[in-house]
């Protein structure tokens, strides 16, 4: 049981990390698996861990409960493909109480969106409000080769059941050099007119794929000037979403958001930590400082060893990332991908 289980308002506690950032939002990949390969995200012939090392969907539960009985009021499912994972309508079902209780304000997801058809009624059900959805291009050919065989109608199928299902969609866009650069400013217009935020994104060098990080990666500080030579972009003072700087631009009436990481880094405010789908927790996203909160699961039936190995981890959490891309066939900055982490 953890302490919010046992329904003791006063058990009820923060996490604050040694530069004083209160830790009260999780991202959780339940999967490492995909149906698409995206070509920055994955290898074209990716090797996905053994089952048996996947937390169960109880452990999961388990898990996510702990942190919301340590503050936790915000909650991402990612991956991998959060809507591939087996029992996953069973995890957020289980995972709405705390919604209903008051104790989480906010169940979300992270998907591709290309199963949304199927789940986005049930998620609407479970308390779901808001999703980001990814999509990198708008031309059904770039998708395919971006996603390495995905099928764009299927994603834009997607958003529309989230969106009649009453879930408000945030796409998110990776600035990709050769795929998508010219088609960024289409894309904007597309999501704003079909009352869609737009978050665009860097590419982050995050596990070992088959092609060149400097050759995708696109700064987005020449993005915004380039957009800026045609439209009005206002910032927003919005940074509820954490690392995003919005702009409102003013052609369109749209929110535009820009994750920049490496030209921009955005650690002073970080709120987060992350748990893979083995049940690893990473303290940041760029660094690999890591807790293993499986075993303290599995070995004990009640939470006390899980809550003091998150404790304990906390107190290690770094300041910032170390993201660099200048040199040509460098090594990720960390060895693992984001479908492992949960992006
Ligand atoms: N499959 C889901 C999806 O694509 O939305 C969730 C997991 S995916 C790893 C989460 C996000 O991470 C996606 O928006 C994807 O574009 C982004 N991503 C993956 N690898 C990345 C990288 N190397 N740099 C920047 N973003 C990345
Ligand atoms: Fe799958 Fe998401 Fe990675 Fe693309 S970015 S391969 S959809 S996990």
């Amino acid at each position: 049981m953890s302490p919010y289980d046992s329904g003791s308002a006063a058990a009820r506690e923060t996490l604050v990390d040694p530069f004083g950032r209160t830790i009260d939002y999780l991202r959780v990949s339940v999967t490492d698996r995909c149906d698409l390969r995206c070509v920055y995200c994955m290898a074209e012939h990716q090797t996905f861990l053994p089952k048996v090392d996947l937390l169960t969907i109880e452990e999961l539960d388990r898990l996510c409960s702990a942190f919301v009985g340590l503050g936790t009021r915000k909650l991402r499912l990612t991956g991998g493909e959060p809507l591939g994972r087996r029992g996953f309508m069973d995890l957020v079902e289980r995972l709405s109480r705390h919604l209903r209780s008051g104790a989480l304000d906010e169940l979300t997801l992270t998907t591709n969106g290309t199963q949304l058809p199927r789940f986005a009624a049930d998620l609407a059900r479970h308390g779901v409000r808001r999703l980001n959805v990814s999509l990198d291009s708008l031309d059904p050919a770039a998708f395919r080769k971006i996603t390495r065989g995905g099928d764009l109608n299927q994603v834009i199928a997607g958003i529309e059941a989230a969106q009649a299902a009453g879930i408000r969609v945030k796409i998110n866009t990776v600035a990709l050099k050769g795929d998508n650069a010219g088609d960024l400013p289409a894309m904007i217009q597309w999501a704003h007119a079909r009352d869609l935020d737009i978050t665009l994104i860097e590419t982050m060098p995050l596990g070992e794929i088959e092609e060149d990080r400097t050759d995708q990666y696109l700064s987005l500080a020449g993005v915004r000037a380039e957009l800026e030579s045609f439209w009005t972009l206002t910032p927003l003072d919005d940074r509820s979403a954490g690392p995003a700087r919005y702009v409102r631009v003013a052609q369109t009436g749209g929110k535009l958001g820009f994750i920049t990481p490496l030209s921009h880094t955005f650690c002073e405010s970080c709120n987060r930590v992350r748990v893979t789908c083995t049940g690893t927790l990473y303290m940041c996203l760029g660094q690999d400082d890591q807790a293993d909160l499986r075993a303290p699961m599995r070995e004990h039936a009640d939470d006390a060893s899980l809550v003091a190995a998150i404790r304990e981890a906390l107190t290690r959490k770094p300041k910032g990332h170390d993201f660099k891309i200048e040199r040509r066939g460098a090594a990720p900055a960390v060895s693992r991908p984001m479908s492992t982490t949960g992006g």
